[in-house]
């Protein structure tokens, strides 16, 4: 078993991490940390939840503290570029718990605020600038943030920036660094894109993935509920309402789709808050802080706005729509079962959703559906792209086959486990009745019947 203690921080790091309660360090923790120490650069396939900001955070913040070396006006001596305001926040606050016993500075830069106060925070120069892409160039092309004294870059949820069109940006970036530098790129997915990046701009990277790519944390129980799209309200609320909800993340496609999910379940007597790009910095950062303290216990999120966001003890993620991509469905239900805890996922599947949902199955490996189910899905006329919809080809909701794996029920999967072996009473061609059971039962692992 490895300790924190065998891996060579600096003992205020140390300090820092026993302070924060961890007593062993996740794979990713106790893979990378060693290869970071010596300065070599890393791909790290991971999900969040996998401890792995600490992973990139206490040895950046150990070599940091080894040289007293200066940032220098307007400089600054290690980079980290996230996608998203939350996830440069929540960065930013594990970076100030690390390094809660070193003289080290470090400030949050991300765009949706005024730019000044920001500029008088780079003037002195800081030690770790947590940054999103764009407003970084931003301040790069106005003279007010130097580059040239980066010795390390980390670049986190990189299958995220790009997704949310970042590559450009982050290109420039790179291009502009110093070329003896200590680079460091992390993803839950390793499109082609994202290996190109780390071709171009990575010297030899270690390559550590600690769990397979693609693949949901086992804890986690699926739960696929299909519904017609009127049922979904009540579906939800039925969800919501139940005792065993301690927190819930519901997922939606649209910003106007989480602001319509927030005001019925206020309809409906239950308290959520929406976080979306709609929202100004202030209102996502109440937003967050209410869900966070407990105050709200449903949280409302489109994927842009809650990537990455690390909070404690989500019982529940709901899929109120499917992604379109299934790789996102890996990264929203990686919201719950984190740090070591169980969680729940349920998925609301319209008939129409039927591919995607077929995707998703592919993607992680194993059925959510009942094994031998026959959703009769239409073949695409070519490979859906990413971020088209799937909308099930000549056989809509008027289409007379509406069959369904789990009449009525939903079917529930651990994660990784095996597909059931044997179908749910009725499943195969039988008619679906398509009502949700309104309390999704907790399964332990084969099809919930
Ligand atoms: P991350 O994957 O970086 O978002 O981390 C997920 C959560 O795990 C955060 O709440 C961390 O505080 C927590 N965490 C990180 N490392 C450890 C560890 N070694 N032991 C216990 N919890 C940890």
């Amino acid at each position: 078993m490895t300790l924190f203690s065998d891996l060579g921080l600096a003992q205020p790091v140390q300090k820092a991490v026993d302070e924060a309660g961890y007593t062993q360090p996740t794979p990713i923790q106790a893979q990378a940390i060693p290869v970071l120490l010596e300065g070599r650069d890393l791909v790290g396939i991971a999900q969040t939840g996998t401890g792995k900001t600490a992973a990139f955070v206490l040895p950046l913040l150990t070599r940091l503290a080894a040289s007293d070396e200066r940032a220098g006006p307007r400089g600054c001596r290690a980079l980290i570029l996230a996608p998203t305001r939350e996830l440069a926040a929540q960065i930013g606050d594990s970076i100030a718990t690390y390094s809660k016993f070193l003289k080290l500075s470090h400030t949050v830069i991300v765009g949706g605020v005024k730019p000044r106060p920001q500029i008088k925070r780079l003037e002195p120069g800081v030690d770790i600038l947590v940054a999103t892409p764009g407003r970084l160039l931003d301040h790069a092309g106005s003279g007010a943030l130097r580059l040239d004294k980066i010795k390390a870059v980390v670049l986190d949820e990189a299958d995220q920036m790009m997704d949310l069109g970042f590559m450009p940006a982050i290109r420039q970036i790179m291009s502009k660094l110093r070329k003896t530098r200590q680079t460091l790129l992390f993803s839950a997915t390793m499109p082609k894109p994202i290996r190109q990046l780390a071709n171009q701009f990575l010297t030899d990277p270690a390559e550590i993935a600690v769990t397979p790519q693609s693949k949901p944390v086992e804890r986690i129980e699926q739960t696929v509920m299909l519904v017609e799209r009127s049922e979904k309200r009540d579906a939800l609320r039925d969800i919501l309402a139940d005792q065993a909800v301690e927190r819930a993340i519901v997922f939606s496609r649209t910003k106007h789709g989480a602001n319509r999910i927030v005001q019925n379940l206020g309809k409906d007597g239950l308290e959520a808050v929406a976080i979306h790009g709609n929202k100004s910095q202030n209102q996502r950062e109440k937003a967050l802080e209410a869900f966070k303290s407990g105050d709200v216990k449903i949280m409302v999120a489109t994927d842009i706005a809650a990537r990455g966001i690390d909070i404690d003890n989500v019982s529940h993620v709901v899929n109120y729509d499917l992604p379109n991509v299934p790789e996102v469905y890996v990264h929203r239900i990686g919201r719950t079962a984190r740090a070591g805890t169980d969680g729940i996922a349920i998925s609301l599947v319209e008939m129409d959703d039927r591919i995607l949902l077929r995707d998703i199955e592919k993607t992680i490996g194993f059925h959510l559906t009942d094994e031998g189910a026959d959703l009769h899905c239409p073949k695409p006329a070519k490979k859906p792209q990413r971020g088209q919809r799937h909308r099930g080809g000549g056989q809509g909701r008027s289409g007379g086959q509406r069959k369904s794996a789990t009449p009525g029920k939903p079917s529930a999967q651990r994660g990784q486990g095996k597909p059931s072996a044997k179908p749910a009473e009725g499943s195969g061609n039988a008619q679906a009745k398509r009502r949700p059971r309104r309390k999704p039962r907790r399964s332990g692992g084969a099809a919930a019947a």
